[in-house]
């Protein structure tokens, strides 16, 4: 038995429970995919050129999934008060409600019950696969900005507290602490 061509083939069926034909709760898989990213993604990537790059599909497309979510009431636009042509999205509070009818939402039940040692090597080894994916085909995954590259941290210590400040090196920007979880499309890993 090859374990590694077993495992591909029970990805690819979880893959289905992911992309769908037709609609679910009204929604198309790509506009769940959509939805979902813009929920965990960073202010740098929750732009209609980073969801194209996500969801792997043309601007054009990005431009159209964008405005299905806008009309159902689950995402807003704004624009930048420095650059009018920038645009940032944001899920509103009917999206962030919405999205406890997301279809994967039964995947991730599943894996929450299993124990938390199967869930950590379950989830680095995806990470280890996407990397060594990654170098292979000279792309980049998108991930959180706690395992990036260009992620500096500066700590500080006084007498008696520790401060630590996140700045991104790419974008030249500090991070607050509670971005670091969040999902950013210009990610870079460590490379060995
Ligand atoms: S440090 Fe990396 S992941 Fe974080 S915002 Fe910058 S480019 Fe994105």
């Amino acid at each position: 038995m090859n374990l590694a061509r077993e495992a591909i083939e029970l990805l690819g069926q979880v893959a289905r429970i992911l992309w769908f034909e037709g609609t679910k709760h009204g929604m198309r898989d790509r506009e769940w995919m959509a939805l979902r990213f813009l929920f965990r993604a960073n202010r740098f990537s929750r732009t209609p050129s980073a969801l194209a790059s996500y969801v792997g599909t043309t601007r054009g497309t990005a431009s159209f999934i964008i405005g299905e979510l806008e009309r159902l009431g689950y995402v807003e636009r704004t624009r930048s008060s420095k650059d009018k042509r920038s645009v940032m999205l944001s899920v509103t509070q009917q999206g962030k409600k919405f999205l406890a009818r997301d279809p994967v939402n039964g995947l991730v039940d599943a894996f929450a019950v299993l124990d938390d040692d199967s869930k950590l090597r379950f989830r680095d080894t995806l990470r280890q696969v996407l990397d060594q994916a990654d170098a292979a085909e000279q792309r980049h995954h998108t991930d959180i900005c706690k395992r990036c590259i260009f992620l500096r941290e500066d700590r500080t210590a006084s007498e008696n507290k520790s401060t630590v400040e996140f700045t991104c090196r790419l974008f030249r920007a500090p991070i607050a602490e509670a971005e670091i979880e969040l999902l950013c499309t210009s990610f870079e890993h460590h490379r060995q």
